[in-house]
Formats: C-alpha cells, sequence, structure tokens
C-alpha cells in the first residue's frame, strides 16, 4: 500500500493544452498568460490579476506594489508557510507576529490592535487550510489606521466568508500554483486587485521594470523600450497558462471532491480545526490534532502504513533564521506553537479512492487508540 499525501489533477486536457502552446511561436508571457488572468480576475470578481511564476513572488511585488519599505512593520502570522514572511525580511521590514485563533489556526483579529505601533503599514492574513480570516474584522482595523491589506490566499482560491470572497476587501490578493494547491502548474502564482494603478505597477515589476511586456514588443516592429523601475523577473509563461486554464474550469468539480474527502476525515475525527458557519472553506488541507507528545511517532506509524504525511505548520517564528532575526522563543504564540507542535496533514485530493480514505482513516484510529 503507498497512499501519495497528494496527486494533481493534470490531465488530458492539460497536456492538449500545453502541447499547443509548444506549438505555437510564444512560450513565455503571451494570449495563453492573458486569457488565464481573464479567467481568474473573472471566477473571482475582481477586475485586475496578473500571473507570476509563485506565490512568494506575488508576495514580494505585492509589498514593493504597497510601497512598503524597509523599517516598516507588517502584522502576521507566525501559523503558515515561511514565504508569507521571508518576503517581509527580504524588503527590510519586519513580520510582527500575533498569535492565531485557538479553534482553526487563523489569524486573531482580537489581538491585532495591541500589536500595531507607530511603524505599522500593512496586515497580512493567511487564509489557512483554506478557511478565511474575518476580513471584515481586519478591513476595518486597516481602515481605522490606514494600514494596506495583503491576502496570502495560496489556500483559498474558492473561500468565503459572510459573504465576502478573497480579494474583496483587500488591497492585493496573492494565489499560488505550486505543485500541491488546488490548481497547479507546478510552480505558478497570481495577483489579483481591484486597483488599476496597482496591477499596472505590478504588470512593470513583474518583467524587471521594462516598460514594455514582451507581448506588446512581439509583431511590431522593433522599437527601443526603457527600464523604468527596478523590477523583478516573476512573469508566468503561456506553458504554465495552458496548463492552469483547463484546471479553472473544472475547479467547482475538483473542490466539491476535495470536500468530500475533508468531511469523511470529519466524521471519523472530532480533534480538527473547527469550521466557521456562514463560510465556505476551499478545503485545501485536512489537518488533524494529536496529542504533541505522541505526533511524531503518529507521523512515522501513517507513513509506515503507506500514508503520506504533511507538517503545515510548524510555526515559524521558532525555525532558525527567524529565531535569530526576530529573537522570538517558544512561548511567545501559544495557539500556534500548540498547533504546530500537534498537527498532521492527510491525503485529500480528488484522486483520492474511496478505498484510500477508507484505508487511511482505519489506520489512523488504530494508531491513536
Ligand atoms: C504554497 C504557499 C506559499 C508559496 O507559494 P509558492 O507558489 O510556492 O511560492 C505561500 N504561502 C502559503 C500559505 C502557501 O501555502
Amino acid at each position: 500500500m503507498k497512499i501519495e499525501f497528494f496527486k494533481h489533477n493534470v490531465g488530458a486536457e492539460e497536456k492538449q493544452a500545453v502541447l499547443a502552446v509548444l506549438d505555437s511561436i510564444f512560450l513565455t508571457t503571451g494570449e495563453t498568460v492573458a486569457q488565464f488572468e481573464k479567467d481568474l480576475a473573472n471566477y473571482l470578481n475582481i477586475p485586475y490579476c496578473i500571473g507570476l511564476s509563485h506565490c512568494t513572488g506575488a508576495l514580494h511585488l505585492a509589498l514593493l506594489a504597497l510601497d512598503l519599505k524597509a523599517g516598516d512593520e507588517i502584522i502576521t502570522t507566525p501559523m503558515t508557510f515561511v514565504a508569507t514572511s521571508l518576503v517581509i525580511a527580504h524588503i527590510g521590514a519586519k513580520p510582527i507576529w500575533v498569535d492565531v485563533e485557538k479553534d482553526t489556526g487563523n489569524l486573531n483579529t482580537d489581538l491585532i490592535e495591541a500589536a500595531i505601533t507607530s511603524k505599522t503599514r500593512a496586515i497580512l492574513p493567511v487564509h489557512l487550510y483554506g478557511q478565511m480570516c474575518d476580513m471584515k474584522a481586519i478591513r476595518k482595523i486597516a481602515d481605522k489606521y490606514g494600514l494596506v491589506v495583503i491576502e496570502d490566499a495560496a489556500h483559498a482560491l474558492e473561500s468565503e466568508r459572510d459573504g465576502i470572497r478573497v480579494g474583496e476587501l483587500s488591497d492585493v490578493a496573492c494565489f499560488s500554483f505550486y505543485a500541491t494547491k488546488s490548481i497547479t502548474s507546478g510552480e505558478g502564482g497570481a495577483i489579483v486587485t481591484r486597483s488599476k494603478r496597482i496591477a499596472d505597477k505590478l504588470r512593470l515589476l513583474r518583467a524587471h521594470g521594462i516598460n514594455k511586456e514582451v507581448l506588446e514588443r512581439y509583431g511590431q516592429n522593433y522599437a527601443h523600450w526603457d527600464l523604468v523601475d527596478l523590477g523583478w523577473k516573476y512573469n508566468m509563461s503561456n506553458i504554465q497558462a495552458a496548463l492552469l486554464l483547463p484546471q479553472l474550469k473544472k475547479i467547482a468539480v475538483t473542490w466539491q471532491r476535495r470536500k468530500e474527502i475533508d468531511l469523511k476525515y470529519r466524521e471519523a475525527f472530532q480533534n480538527m480545526p473547527k469550521l466557521y458557519p456562514n463560510a465556505k472553506s476551499a478545503h485545501h488541507l485536512s489537518t488533524v490534532w494529536v496529542d504533541p507528545k505522541k505526533r511524531d511517532s503518529v507521523l512515522q506509524k501513517l507513513q509506515n502504513r503507506g500514508i503520506g504525511v504533511a507538517v503545515n505548520y510548524r510555526p515559524i517564528h521558532l525555525l532558525s533564521k527567524f529565531k535569530e532575526l526576530y529573537k522570538r522563543e517558544s512561548g511567545s504564540f501559544p495557539e500556534a506553537e500548540r498547533i504546530g507542535n500537534s498537527t498532521i496533514s492527510l491525503p485529500l485530493y480528488p484522486k483520492l479512492t474511496k478505498f484510500e480514505l477508507i484505508y487511511i482513516i482505519a489506520n489512523l484510529k488504530q494508531i491513536l487508540e
């Protein structure tokens, strides 16, 4: 028995789409990327979408496009993948972590105001496991203190809460199409925004800061272009977009299948993050909480029985480099640490078979007894 932790959904349609791009003249950022940006913007009902090479780049450009700078403080969560705070460190700003809600692992919005200082410029929530943070509360605090809001929506393409969708109340929202995300091009990312000014800046910054994108340059007689900003090389390619377009069309179906599996885990195990009422989770990760003293041995036993697992996440303030830089000790964020010490992520993807699901549940139950 070998049950993968994750299997992607790339099939015949995606292969066909990639072959069509390979047979075309244009492999990098061209019409296929433009089509994907249009479709994703339509899906999310947000006017502007910029296709990028990964969500780490999306988060990085988001900070730059919103004029965040060295010395600024950005309020965010320690219960996330490292990229969320890494980009803050890279621009010389400081991640100000606040603890998470004990039932969900999402940023505890009640703790935000106490963390605000004269240097605070932004709030960067992460919609953990596919459940949206309380964006109404976050927007309210941001407006009161004149802060910008950046959503790390890497887990949350399909999410809604209290009638709000991702991208709706923030300045920008960042998405990932990394290998284990709900739609994937192996590597890939995007930003959505309602501001044309920010969208224009992001387009410039994803392509070195050059004032004519390559698609504009193609098909016309050569014309000189200029470097007008210090940008990065974070553009999405047509090959990535071709992989994503068919998956985006099927997103409701793959979401439904993940939801069914997540609910089966929830029937079997009580100790899981709570689902919010009046919300739609993206059901990106199914995590169970076990006794912290036994967590690592449970991880080993599941793998010995052929079940792929992951840990999302050990709290990032205790990882060596962040610890060295920001000097937060264990005990600083008790809820994030408790979750980090007890969490196990189980296989959750549409290709997981009924038989595999039954095998996982039965084995985990047996191990926990
Ligand atoms: C996957 C992920 C990222 C990084 O995405 P990449 O596309 O791999 O750069 C950032 N934040 C969270 C919460 C993620 O899960």
